[in-house]
């Protein structure tokens, strides 16, 4: 079913036949398959903030707007949904050039334990709102891995964030990591929702989520994981997870040390 086939009748007698060619286009049929899949997820994602800021500025214009006790709350509402839009074309544009290999990363030597304390600087707030407790356990010695700066921040931001994310009020999100073999080991833990095990490969696909109506009223695009495991691959290492429902989750992200 996957092979296209081209002929060509060999020049002078009939005789000296044709010549045929057999393409394997599986590969081309899964790229088309993944690009239309990746168009449709992408216009329901966008469609979903896109209808509510429409419903929201027309309950506006509609009278809402005299009454101040709400207007204030639709104009909320409206700023949300386009904060949502934008945190989804930043992610989006971030996946496509992870994917496509066009970031330019600078892969050198990156101290983990500055890069940690930058994300807890970047998430304090999140935690703060939900008087979650951010604990460090770094190692001994400092660490050093052999990454991109800016890309370690960001899975380490998606991380921090999603865990905050998906724990309820007064938990607790620890950051640790030490040396395993040539390879740093750094374990994102919370005492959150938990993941339950037929989602675990799942999550770090584009736009699943374990819990859709959770993931999109956090203000979840799906993305975070998946541009989690790009970049972990691309600096030659790897991201896994364990978890139970209930139970808290730990992301293991493991990178090539200097
Ligand atoms: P989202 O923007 O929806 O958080 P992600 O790609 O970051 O998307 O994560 C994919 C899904 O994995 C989430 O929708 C959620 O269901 C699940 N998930 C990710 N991190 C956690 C966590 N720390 N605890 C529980 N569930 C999580």
């Amino acid at each position: 079913r996957d092979l296209a086939v081209s002929a060509t009748c060999l020049p002078g007698d009939p005789a000296n036949g044709v010549v045929m060619v057999l393409h394997n286009i599986t590969e081309l049929r899964r790229l088309e398959n993944l690009r239309q899949e990746f168009v449709a997820n992408v216009s329901h994602e966008l469609k979903t903030p896109l209808a509510s800021i429409k419903a929201f500025a027309e309950t506006l214009r509609l009278g809402a707007m005299s009454d101040p006790e709400n207007n204030l709350k639709f104009v909320d509402r409206i700023e949300e949904q386009a904060e949502r839009l934008h945190q989804l074309i930043l992610d989006m544009l971030q996946i496509a050039r992870v994917e496509s290999g066009e970031e330019a990363f600078e892969i050198t030597d990156v101290c983990v334990n500055k890069v940690v304390e930058t994300c807890f600087k970047h998430n304090t707030d999140a935690a703060e709102r939900k008087e979650i407790q951010l604990v460090v356990e770094p190692p001994a010695s400092p660490i050093t891995v052999y990454a991109d700066e800016d890309g370690l921040t960001t899975i380490l931001d998606n991380l921090i964030g999603n865990a905050i994310k998906y724990t309820p009020e007064n938990g607790r999100v620890t950051v640790r990591w030490h040396e395993e073999e040539d390879q740093m080991l750094l374990e994102v833990q919370d005492t959150g929702i938990g993941i339950a095990p037929e989602h675990h490969t799942r999550v770090f696909e584009r736009f699943y989520r374990a819990d859709k109506a959770r993931s999109r009223e956090l203000g979840g695009t799906g993305l975070g994981l998946s541009i989690v495991k790009h970049l972990c691959q691309a600096f030659g290492g790897s991201v896994n997870l364990c978890s139970r429902p209930g139970e808290g989750s730990t992301f293991q992200v493991r990178l090539p040390l200097s």
